[in-house]
Parts: structure tokens; C-alpha cells; sequence
């Protein structure tokens, strides 16, 4: 029972993966099944071809002896039947193997295509999630190949089981003895792959964070991000030894699972040569006995060595299929994800210009314990900026990523136009919101996309990305770079450029600065590599450019956020100060304290 149920987890995956092949591609499918059917039973037409041949010989041979012509009509056509035959095989087979690659090329894009395509309506938090992430890695990896492996072993199986379905056909007027016998033969060996196949597919699922924690240190170990920090700390060696105490331990369970495996393989192998040729014996005997004939005999011992060989091809895709299947399960499960529905479809808000507002609002990350954020309520209009200012970790990037719905608050709600979040249309709200992380994206792109992308429908519209890289101070050493706004960023690509962190953010600014139909625009203290003076500067035109808008910045320089019309004070996820910059200094709290701390390290 229990080897049944392990050979289940094998076939677990098969149905879904034919059900792809046959939705990329019906034409094809079709193909592939007519030909396996055709591959399935042609080697009994053929032994049968062959025992016709024998037969006919012998009686040929017979009536010449006995003083007749010489008649080879009947024996040359069975002869030329059976090349027939076996062209027909060839050819099946060169139909298969086309079919074949046609298929992984459409089936690979298509399930790259799924993946990426389920990838767009995740939420943040499933990417921060490790084990999702991993089979979403996973996923990836292998997308090209895996699901057409399965659909072939899958077929193979079909192909071999209709080979021994005919064989048997064949056999049973031998007797039906000899089919048990070619069943028996298969059998035990069969239930012995399936079991420790499940085995070592439960091992292998079991044990992905060791894989993914694998996957890391080579990452770590061998990319160019890592490199200079690897090098220079001589963390190398520790790393990579920690690399191999993994394998070791994963080793010792392979190789216990794969003896298992090997020995009982082999003594069940041996079981049923040793029941084949039980059978091969019997054959001769009645044969010697004129039971049956020479052609007869030839065609059954044919017919029991091919049955071994289907048995083992048989035995060998069973073998390779758990792996598909543990691929094809962390597919599945990565594509079934639920996603959060974004319900909303409201293209604007009952009370447009009221702008933004926090009502009691908290927020806990998922798997954390104690909230990121509580207690805040907070309005800003239009036309007005605000400063978040607190220490790392105090809550204001997540405070970023709620008004901008990358999350949703946990309790409490945020309205824009007074209308919540939830309830506007997704690409609505994208658009009036534009926003640059400190951890802004760098993409391997041209300069100018890089900048282009902060608005897609000017994606590669130069007259803007030149006024935006104006803005935000990008432009003087854009213009000096070989080709300009048209130079490959990025080491990933041929002639690809690396900037500095500074030149990084100004383009990070630009792109910024491109979202001109935004009206909240917001930076996340992404100007940290660049000199104060310069910060000031592009936070003059950041709040000239938003002076009907909403302009909201985090910074840990006091020179920007002064400027600020509203500056809030975070701490621990809370709200302790709120108000200008005068007000705040004369009320001589936290923010007057850290305003001096910082203006006396310029004195
Ligand atoms: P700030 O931007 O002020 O430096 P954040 O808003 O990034 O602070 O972080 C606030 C708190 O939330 C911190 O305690 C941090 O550890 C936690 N936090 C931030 N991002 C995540 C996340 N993706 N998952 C879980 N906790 C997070």
C-alpha cells in the first residue's frame, strides 16, 4: 500500500504537466500521442513480421526439398514488410524527437512567460518572504526544461507499457501463463523504483532550505556584488567551508538512499531475469516438444527479451520522474499562490485637493511581533511638503510604503482625495504617486531609460529625460559620458558604464523628477551619497516643481528638512513631534536636539 501511495507522489504532477503540453500546443500534442502509440507497438509487429518469416522460410525451404519450385514470393514481401516496419519505427522515432523539441521551445517560454506573468500580481510581502521567493528562484531555474521532461518520461512509460500491452496480446496464445510471467517479471522491480523514488522525493522537497542556503553562499561566493567585501574581510574560506559542511550532510543521505536503492534494484533486477528466463526455457521445451513452431519460438523469445528491455526503459523514466514532479510541485505551488485582490476601481475621490490622509493608522509586518507603526494620523494637502525624520528603523520608510499601498495597514485607514487606498483603481493611484527609494533600482539599461522609466509613457522620450536629468542634477555628467544619454549602465552588458553612488542618485532623481503628472511625489533619503549643498539644492527644485503638489522626503539632513512645511518626528513606529521647523526648534524637543547635534558638527 504504502509503495502505491509512494508511486502516486510520482505520478502526481503528470496530469497537470500533459494538461500544459496540450493547451501550448494541441497540434503537437496530437502528434506526440499518435506517434507513441505508433513507437508503442510496432517492435510486436515486428517480432510477429519476424515468426511469418521464419515459418515461411522453413515451408519454402521444405517444398523445394521435396522436389518443388523454388517459390520466395511470400518470404521476400514478409522481408520487405518488416524493413517496412522498421522504417516506420525510424521514422517514428525522428517525429518524436522533432515533435520534442518543438515543444520545449514553446512549453519553455510559456511557463517563463506564466511565471513572470504571476510575478506581476504579487504582493511585496510574498517577495520578502523567503520560502516563496525560493520557489519562486526555484521556479525560474528550471522552467525551461522540467515540465517537457515529465511529459517525455510520461509518454515513454505510455510507449513501453503499450509495447508489453501488445507483447502480452501476442503472448496469451501461447499461453496465458507467459503474460503472468512477463507481468511478474516487472513487477516487484517496478514498485521497488516507485517506492524509492516518493523516498527521494520527500527527501529532496524536505530539504530546500539547505538548497537555497547552498544557493546563497554560491551566489555570495561567486558575484561581482559580493566580490570586493568577500575579498577584503577573508571571508572566502569560511564561506565555502560552510558551503561544504552542507553538502556532507546532505551526502550522507543520498548516498544511505542510494544504496538502498541500488541493492534493491539489483536483487529484484535479478529476480526477474531469472523469471524471464524461466520462461525462455519453457519456450525452447515446447518448441523441441512441436508444440509450437521455430517461427512461433522466435517470435515469443523475442517478445520476452523486448519485454525486459520496456520493463527497464520503464523502470528508468519512473526513476527520472520524481525529480520533475518535485520541480513541477514547487511550480504549481509558486503559480497557485493566492494573490491579494486589488479590489478597487475608483478613478478619483469624492473630495478632490483634499490629499492625504492617516487615520489611527497601524501597521505589524507579517511574522513580526510588535507593530512597525501605530498610532499615526496625519494630513497633508496639496501644495504642502512634509519631512519624516527619525532614527534608522523608526518607522519611516514603511510609513512610505503604506501610503504608496506596497502594504496594507493593519488597522486604521488612509485616504487620498477622501477616498481609502483599498478602493482606488490600481493603475489610478500609481500614477499620482510617484516615488524614489533609498534602494531605488539601477537598472543595465541605457542612462536615459534609467531615467525614463520614472514615467513608462515617456519611456524613451529624450526632450524629458533631459529636463528631468536638469532637475536633478544628472545632466552635466550625463552630457560628458562617451555616448551620453544613450551609454549602457551596468557591468552586465558590453561597454556597460558603472557610476559612482552620487551619479547613481542623481539619476535616481531624475527619474524622480520625471513623474511630471504625479501629484504626490515622494524621496526616501535617496540622496545620501550626494554633498549636502547639492541635497539642498535639488529639494529647492523638488518643492518648486511640487508647489500644487504634495512633496514628502525622508532625510537626515536638518538643511533639507527645514524646509519642510510639515516635519514629523518618528520614534519606535510612533509620532512624537509634529510641526514646522520654528515651531519645532522652540519648543526645544527632540528635533531641536538632533538639529543642533548635527549644525555643530559643521562648525
Ligand atoms: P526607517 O525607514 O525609519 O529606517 P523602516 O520603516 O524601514 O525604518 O523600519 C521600521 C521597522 O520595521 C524596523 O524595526 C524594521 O526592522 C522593520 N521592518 C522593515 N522592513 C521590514 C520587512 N520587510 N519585514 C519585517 N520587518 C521590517
Amino acid at each position: 500500500m504504502s509503495e502505491l501511495i509512494a508511486a502516486s507522489a510520482v505520478f502526481a504532477y503528470s496530469r497537470r504537466a500533459l494538461d500544459l503540453v496540450w493547451t501550448t500546443s494541441k497540434r503537437l500534442s496530437v502528434a506526440l500521442i499518435v506517434l507513441t502509440v505508433i513507437a508503442g507497438a510496432m517492435p510486436a509487429a515486428i517480432a510477429f513480421i519476424g515468426a511469418l518469416i521464419v515459418d515461411a522460410v522453413l515451408h519454402a525451404a521444405q517444398l523445394h526439398r521435396q522436389g518443388g519450385a523454388l517459390s520466395l514470393g511470400l518470404v521476400l514481401s514478409l522481408v520487405a514488410l518488416e524493413a517496412i516496419a522498421v522504417a516506420i519505427v525510424a521514422l517514428t522515432q525522428r517525429g518524436l524527437s522533432l515533435a520534442q523539441s518543438l515543444l520545449r521551445a514553446q512549453l519553455g517560454q510559456r511557463v517563463n512567460e506564466m511565471i513572470l506573468d504571476k510575478a506581476l500580481t504579487l504582493d511585496l510581502t510574498q517577495f520578502e518572504d523567503s520560502e516563496f521567493y525560493d520557489k519562486l528562484a526555484r521556479a525560474r531555474r528550471e522552467a525551461s526544461s522540467r515540465p517537457l521532461s515529465l511529459v517525455m518520461r510520461t509518454f515513454g512509460l505510455l510507449q513501453n507499457g503499450i509495447s508489453l500491452v501488445t507483447f502480452g496480446g501476442l503472448l496469451i496464445k501461447f499461453s496465458p501463463w507467459a503474460v503472468v510471467l512477463l507481468g511478474l517479471a516487472g513487477l516487484p522491480s517496478f514498485l521497488a523504483e516507485a517506492k524509492f523514488s516518493g523516498e527521494a522525493f520527500r527527501l529532496f522537497r524536505w530539504r530546500a532550505p539547505e538548497s537555497r542556503m547552498q544557493m546563497y553562499l554560491e551566489s555570495v561566493l561567486a558575484r561581482e556584488d559580493h566580490a570586493k567585501e568577500v575579498k577584503l574581510f577573508q571571508l572566502g574560506p569560511r564561506l565555502l567551508s560552510r558551503y561544504r559542511d552542507i553538502f556532507t550532510r546532505l551526502y550522507a543521505e543520498d548516498r544511505s538512499l542510494s544504496i538502498r536503492r541500488d541493492a534493491w534494484g539489483l536483487s529484484l533486477g535479478l529476480l526477474g531475469t531469472a523469471t524471464l528466463y524461466g520462461g525462455y526455457g519453457w519456450i525452447a521445451i515446447r518448441c523441441v516438444a512441436g508444440a509450437i513452431t521455430l517461427g512461433q519460438m522466435t517470435m515469443y523469445l523475442m517478445l520476452f527479451r523486448q519485454g525486459q528491455t520496456a520493463v527497464s526503459a520503464a523502470l528508468s523514466a519512473v526513476g527520472g520522474m520524481y525529480e520533475d514532479n518535485l520541480y513541477l510541485s514547487n511550480l504549481f505551488d509558486y503559480l497557485e499562490q493566492p494573490v491579494v485582490v486589488r479590489t478597487g476601481s475608483a478613478l478619483k475621490g469624492p473630495k478632490p485637493g483634499d490629499g492625504i490622509r492617516f487615520e489611527a493608522v497601524e501597521f505589524t509586518y507579517p511574522g513580526s511581533t510588535s507593530p512597525a507603526l501605530q498610532g499615526i494620523d496625519l494630513v497633508v494637502r496639496p501644495g504642502e511638503s512634509l519631512a519624516l525624520v527619525g532614527q534608522n528603523g523608526s518607522g519611516k520608510t514603511t510609513l512610505i510604503k503604506l501610503l504608496t499601498r506596497l502594504y496594507t495597514p493593519t488597522s486604521g485607514r488612509i485616504l487620498l482625495d477622501g477616498l481609502d487606498l483599498g478602493e482606488w483603481d490600481e493603475a489610478t493611484l500609481r500614477r499620482r504617486i510617484g516615488v524614489i527609494f533609498q534602494d531605488f533600482a539601477r537598472y543595465q539599461m541605457l542612462v536615459g531609460e534609467n531615467i525614463g522609466a520614472g514615467d513608462e509613457q515617456a519611456f524613451d522620450d529624450e526632450a524629458r529625460w533631459r529636463s528631468a536629468a536638469a532637475q536633478g542634477l544628472a545632466a552635466e555628467f550625463v552630457e560628458q559620458l562617451p555616448v551620453g544619454y544613450r551609454t549602457q549602465l551596468g557591468k552586465w552588458f558590453k561597454d556597460g558604464r558603472e557610476l559612482s553612488g552620487g551619479q547613481w542618485q542623481k539619476i535616481a532623481l531624475a527619474r524622480a523628477f520625471m513623474r511630471k503628472d504625479a501629484d504626490i511625489l515622494v524621496l526616501d533619503e535617496p540622496t545620501a551619497a550626494i554633498d549636502a549643498g547639492a541635497e539642498a539644492e535639488i529639494f529647492e527644485h523638488f518643492r518648486e516643481l511640487t508647489k500644487t503638489r504634495i512633496a514628502i522626503v525622508i532625510s537626515h539632513r536638518f538643511s533639507t528638512v527645514r524646509m519642510a512645511d510639515q516635519i514629523l518626528v518618528l520614534e519606535e513606529g510612533r509620532i512624537v513631534e509634529r510641526g514646522g521647523h520654528e515651531s519645532l526648534m522652540a519648543n526645544n524637543g527632540r528635533y531641536a536636539n538632533l538639529f543642533l547635534l548635527q549644525a555643530r558638527g559643521y562648525r
